[in-house]
Order: C-alpha cells, then sequence, then structure tokens
C-alpha cells in the first residue's frame, strides 16, 4: 500500500515520502480499516517540520496521520464489536490508553500517562490502511459526509471542551477562532450561550468568527484581538 512516511528527522519535505509499505495485519484485538479520507492535524505539521515538541517522541520511520475515516476492512481473530461488521463506514480515537492505571480505572482514560498515539508512536492513517484496537472504532452514520468523517477527532476536542459545564446563559471566552475554537463557538451558540467573546491575533480569523455570528444572526459576539 501506498503511504505518506515521515522518514527522516528534517523539516520539510525531504524529511517525508510517499512509500510503498505492507498492509498492517490486525493483531488479535485490532481491526484493519481501509482509509477513505484524513484530515490534517496541527500535530501532523509539527511532525512534518520536526518541531522540538514532536522529536523525542517519534522514532523514525513512521507513518503519520491520526484523523482519518474509512471502511471495516478485517477483524483480527479474537477482535468483536458489537454492532460494527466488514464494510461498516468508521472512524477511530487513535489515542490507545493502557486501561490499566488508576485513571483508566476511574473513567479519566484521556488523561492515562501511558498513552500511545496512533501516527505518531506507532503507525497511522495517511495510507490506504490502519489498524487500530477494536474498542477504539467509532460507528459513523451514513449521513456524515467523508470529510466530515475525517475531522471528528477536532470536534470531539471542541464538543469535551465545551460540554465541561453548563452553557445555557453563559458568557464564554474563546481563545483563538481556529478550527477547533470555530466550532466551540458554534457549540456555545446551540448550547445557549447568552455571549461569545472571541479573541484572536489573526485579523482575519475575527472576520470569520463576526461572518459566522452574522450568519447566525447571533448579536452576542465580541470579536477582538
Ligand atoms: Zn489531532
Ligand atoms: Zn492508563
Amino acid at each position: 500500500m501506498q503511504a505518506v512516511v515521515k522518514s527522516a528527522p528534517v523539516d520539510g519535505a525531504s524529511g517525508t515520502e510517499i512509500r510503498d509499505c505492507p498492509v498492517p495485519k490486525p493483531g488479535p484485538d485490532e481491526v484493519l480499516i481501509r482509509v477513505a479520507a484524513a484530515a490534517i492535524c496541527g500535530t501532523d505539521k509539527h511532525i512534518y517540520h520536526w518541531d522540538p515538541s514532536i522529536r523525542d517522541q517519534m522514532r523514525l520511520p513512521r507513518i503519520y496521520g491520526h484523523e482519518f475515516c474509512g471502511f471495516v476492512e478485517k477483524f483480527g481473530e479474537r477482535a468483536h464489536r458489537e454492532n460494527v461488521s466488514v464494510g461498516d463506514y468508521v472512524s477511530a480515537e487513535m489515542h490507545v490508553v493502557c486501561g490499566e492505571c488508576p485513571q483508566c480505572r476511574s473513567g479519566q482514560g484521556h488523561i492515562c500517562a501511558h498513552t500511545k498515539i496512533l501516527g505518531l508512536h506507532d503507525d497511522g492513517a495517511f495510507a490506504e490502511f490502519v489498524k487500530v484496537p477494536a474498542s477504539n472504532v467509532i460507528k459513523l452514520g451514513p449521513y456524515v459526509p467523508l470529510r466530515v468523517g475525517a475531522f471528528l477527532d477536532a470536534l470531539g476536542n471542541a464538543v469535551h471542551a465545551s460540554q465541561v459545564c453548563d452553557l445555557a446563559g453563559a458568557t464564554v471566552a474563546i481563545t483563538g477562532f481556529g478550527p477547533i475554537g470555530a466550532m466551540a463557538a458554534a457549540i456555545a451558540e446551540h448550547s445557549g450561550a447568552s455571549t461569545v467573546v472571541v479573541t484572536d491575533v489573526s485579523d482575519h480569523a475575527l472576520e470569520t468568527a463576526r461572518r459566522w455570528a452574522a450568519g447566525r444572526s447571533f448579536s452576542n459576539l465580541h470579536a477582538f484581538n
């Protein structure tokens, strides 16, 4: 299969190659997914540029990419998920947690200290196929377009961050109107926030925020840098 591989510890195009790689073999508890679409995360840009923030976390060569959707190709011999079958349209949580530590055992797996990220610590989704633990597979409805299905990781961040407390009637501050900030603003508005304050260093982002609010007839947006 063809895959986008971080091949050398350097910044830019000379550190990334499209290579022929073997199709991953799903382990007993894993599922092989045929990738249909992928999105580029800020982390992927850090990998491309070999920024200090990710250097210590990667062993090269590594297939990168962790935001994607696709279709179930094959189950490992023990892998099973209720209501998920070969051919189903899915995405996957690419943080693989240990399941054993106090955080994991108390439902706080998102802060597991042993988290392994596929596309960083292990091979990811900028490829024709990717394997993931069966428990990480998320089934998608057929009404979700591929370009949205590939992007749910970022939406999940926005939903999680904005649902920590009840936003109904609240004044909400959003620092940065990038994709996640924009989605968080939409969720805040949908949740009944009375006022949304957006700050950003980019005038373009602030203009986008104002256009969004105007399009929704949401008059209580304050956007400034
Ligand atoms: Zn990401
Ligand atoms: Zn854990």
